[in-house]
């Protein structure tokens, strides 16, 4: 399997694809060591974390620049993921006790109380554009709960998971319990085949459907993270039209709008519309585009070519239906998966910009008139990850987000993540949560005791 710089099209390296005989072994050798690493203290398993938080400190530049190798991702970008994934790891440390530790619930004449076991030997399928993040929100947890793991790192993030496990190694964690699955679909698709315990994805709602239908009857859990068409509805009131525009612009083109809880799409209401796209469009034409090495950069390549022709796709389904295009909409010739930042304007639910997820740096802007009718379009979608209101009046924008089916509501943020609160999608953008505070009792199955003496 070929790894590409998707800033030049070199190949960086050749890899070999895990063979499905060695998965095999993988899962043999696991189900051995997750025994006894379900026997080690809560301690013991969290002085592996503290060792590998120091590694990624120590080694962040050097991880970050084999990030941005692989995946195009500017190299400042790279390297905030790299130590900011670390709160997972400070979160783990604070809470895995009180998680973890079995909790009496009764003390009458019989005692009740409840253990976390773990779940056992768990896929983890993950996804490209945050490695660090959606794949810690994972393993680590797991890891953290008493579980083994097999981990299949997206195609387009190899090596970094290749890393992950090195430096996992190195901190101590005893072998066979972290497993890297080197390729594809398809070496997705044979772990699949394979007895384990649970199985957690982290990609596209389409792999995540087939997924669910593949794993459905081994009646064992299964958690999707999948991915959002995520509204941002600006009100009138807003303090700051420049600053919204800015904020908004940034929650829609950070990491070349790659991340599944960007800002897909944009209402603004009437009154403040003609002036929140002008400085909108102010603010994307600041951003530098190119080298993603360079400090500068804001907007590098894309990580996978193929979503070049998705984007074209888009904007001339856009244009025929009558959107205007202020900026950008085609390739960047040359070497390298660019694509030009990408704004419209006079956009409407017809077009397949405002219903389906693009993932890239492609924004429709729609004037609304009022609260009911945005509310009327945040809706009217199949994903149900986040929303976003920026508004001065927190009980105006708190009401119209109650009404909203999705896992995370904004008020005057966007495109962030807290290992604090559960992180879930609803309909086609998941099942299940991480993070918060059931985010690690989700690696583990709880056994009920009635204790009568
Ligand atoms: P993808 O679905 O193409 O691939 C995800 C993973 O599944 C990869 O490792 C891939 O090799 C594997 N895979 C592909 N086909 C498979 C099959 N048939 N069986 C088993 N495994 C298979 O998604 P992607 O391009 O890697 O990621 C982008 C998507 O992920 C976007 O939709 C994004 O919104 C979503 N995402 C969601 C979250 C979240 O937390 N909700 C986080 C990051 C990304």
């Amino acid at each position: 399997m070929k790894i590409i710089n998707p800033a030049t099209e070199e190949v960086i390296k050749d890899v070999e694809p895990t063979p499905t005989e060695k998965m095999a072994q993988y899962h043999g050798h696991a189900l051995q060591a997750q025994k006894q690493w379900a026997q080690v203290s809560i301690n013991d398993r969290l002085k592996v974390l503290d060792s590998y938080e120091k590694r990624v400190k120590d080694q962040r530049d050097e991880l970050a620049r084999l990030l941005t190798l692989e995946t195009g991702k500017p190299i400042s970008q790279a390297r905030n993921e790299v130590t900011g994934s670390l709160d997972r790891v400070r979160h783990l440390k604070r809470y895995a006790h009180k998680w973890l530790e079995s909790e009496v619930l009764s003390t009458g004449d019989v005692l009740e109380f409840v253990c976390y076991e773990p779940l056992g030997v768990i896929a983890n399928i993950s996804a490209w554009n945050y490695p660090y993040n959606v794949g810690y929100n994972v393993f680590l947890y797991a890891l953290t709960a008493g579980n083994a793991v097999l981990y299949k790192p997206s195609e387009y993030a190899t090596l970094t998971g290749l890393k992950i496990a090195e430096l996992l190694e190195e901190s101590g964690l005893p072998g066979h319990l972290f497993n890297v699955i080197v390729g594809d679909g398809s070496a997705g698709q044979q772990l699949l085949e394979l007895p384990l315990d649970a199985y957690f994805f982290t990609g596209s709602h389409r792999t995540g459907l087939e997924i669910a239908k593949s794993v459905a009857p081994k009646l064992v859990p299964l958690q999707l993270e999948l991915g959002g068409k995520d509204p941002l509805y600006v009100m009138e009131d807003v303090a700051d039209v420049k600053q919204a525009a800015i904020n908004a612009a940034e929650g829609a083109f950070y990491n070349n709008g790659q991340s599944c809880c960007a800002i897909e799409r944009i209402y603004v209401h009437e009154a403040i519309y003609q002036d929140f796209v002008s400085h909108f469009v102010s603010a994307v034409k600041g951003y530098q585009i190119g080298d993603p090495m360079s400090e500068q950069t804001f907007i590098g390549p894309l990580t996978r070519s193929e979503q070049l022709g998705v984007f074209e796709k888009q904007c001339a389904d856009a244009l025929a239906k009558g959107a205007k295009l202020l900026l950008g909409g085609k390739r960047i010739q040359g070497k390298g998966f660019y694509f030009e930042p990408t704004i419209f304007v006079d956009v409407n639910h017809d077009m397949d910009l405002m219903k389906s997820e693009s993932f890239g740096p492609i924004i429709g802007i729609q004037k609304v008139t009022d609260d009911s009718e945005a509310l009327g379009l945040m809706d009217d979608t199949e994903y149900g990850l986040t929303a976003s209101v920026f508004s001065a009046d927190e009980s105006r924008a708190r009401t119209l987000l109650d009404q909203l089916d999705v896992g995370t509501a904004y008020w005057n943020c966007c495109d962030r993540v807290s290992p604090n609160v559960p992180w879930s999608g609803r309909r086609h953008s998941g099942l299940g949560s991480t993070l918060g505070a059931s985010g690690i009792r989700t690696f583990t199955k709880p056994k009920a005791y009635h204790w009568k003496n």
